[in-house]
């Protein structure tokens, strides 16, 4: 399983996120630690695996409302790691 660590993701979300939750301004945050992918196809007729391009996604919910969001994860730097 791909993670990021949390602290690291927070720690982005203080620097660029200046205002907290974009709904609430809150700044409590629930992250995701695990990454995932979203499929983008280049050719919407087709599934073929070799069409498929990914983009590295991590959720981050606000606690307070419960806005939950993707974050690009390869736009922030952050670091991934693997752990079974
Ligand atoms: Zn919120």
């Amino acid at each position: 399983m791909i993670k990021v660590d949390p602290q690291k993701v927070i720690q982005h979300l203080q620097k660029k996120w200046k205002s907290g939750c974009p709904y609430c301004q809150e700044s409590d945050f629930g992250i995701e630690h695990c990454l995932y992918n979203l499929t983008q196809a280049k050719d919407p007729t087709t599934l073929k695996k070799d069409d498929l391009n990914y983009v590295p996604v991590i959720l981050i919910s606000c606690k307070n409302c419960g806005n939950t969001t993707l974050l690009n994860l390869s736009l922030t730097g952050i670091e991934v790691f693997s752990e079974s």
